[in-house]
């Protein structure tokens, strides 16, 4: 798995505009046990590198796109993230060993359920997981020095970008659901100034619950 991440790296390294990601991320990403992420009947899969279906209309990413989103956030060892969409857990665990705590958000009651008690029981200490609409991010524990969304959004949901740190990063594909996306980098300078690039073309099932761009 780790051998297709870094070929599809080079695949893509015009657009992401390097050659290689953070050792550091490759080894969360080789520590990171995936095969107790994914359904039972998708096991001879679980280190092929692409999505596959985790119930409830819904799938656990490709390991490349979850190694790149995960490098651009640029995390550091006592780093606050915030998640939203957790799915399986996957990438939440992948995060878990690269900050100090992870913040993660899920919308339906059953996935967030299921991957709360997998997470404990693989042992990740510093996640706290919680039911809800992610659009509107996690004000309590806010502001973020990285905020992930592994859903498509129709545009940048303002409470996340409110809730980031001066010099944070949000990772983010935007655009229309069931289509391609753009995932976006958001950066907040130390000035609080918003600056957006657009990394890569993905595809992402859609981020439910959006409210209304321009409230
Ligand atoms: N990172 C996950 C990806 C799961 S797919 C993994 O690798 O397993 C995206 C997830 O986002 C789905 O579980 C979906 O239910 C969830 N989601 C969609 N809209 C959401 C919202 N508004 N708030 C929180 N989670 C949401």
């Amino acid at each position: 798995m780790l051998k297709d991440i870094e070929r599809e790296v080079q695949y893509t390294r015009k657009m992401i505009g390097k050659d290689a990601l953070d050792p550091r991320v490759m080894a969360a990403m080789a520590n990171t046990p995936r095969h107790e992420f994914v359904p039972k009947s998708f096991l001879n899969a679980a280190f092929n590198n692409g999505p596959l279906p985790i119930g409830h209309g819904q799938t656990i990413s490709q390991p490349y796109i979850v190694a790149l989103m995960t490098d651009m956030l640029e995390l550091e060892a006592d780093d606050i993230v915030l998640e939203i969409g957790t799915g399986s857990g996957y990438q939440t665990a992948v995060l878990s060993q690269l900050c100090k705590q992870v913040y993660t958000i899920e919308y339906l009651p059953a996935l967030a359920d299921a991957a709360k008690v997998r997470l404990q029981r693989l042992g990740y200490a510093n996640i706290e997981c919680r039911t809800g609409n992610g659009y509107d991010g996690w004000p309590e524990h806010a502001p973020y020095d990285g905020i992930i969304v592994t859903a498509a959004a129709s545009h940048i949901p303002r409470p996340l970008v409110e809730q980031l740190k001066p010099s944070g990063h949000l990772v983010i594909p935007v655009g229309r659901a069931h289509m391609y996306q753009e995932l976006a980098l958001v950066n907040k300078d130390e000035d609080g100034e918003i600056s957006v690039k657009d990394v890569l073309g993905v595809a992402f099932v859609p981020l439910q619950g959006e409210r209304d761009e321009y409230v």
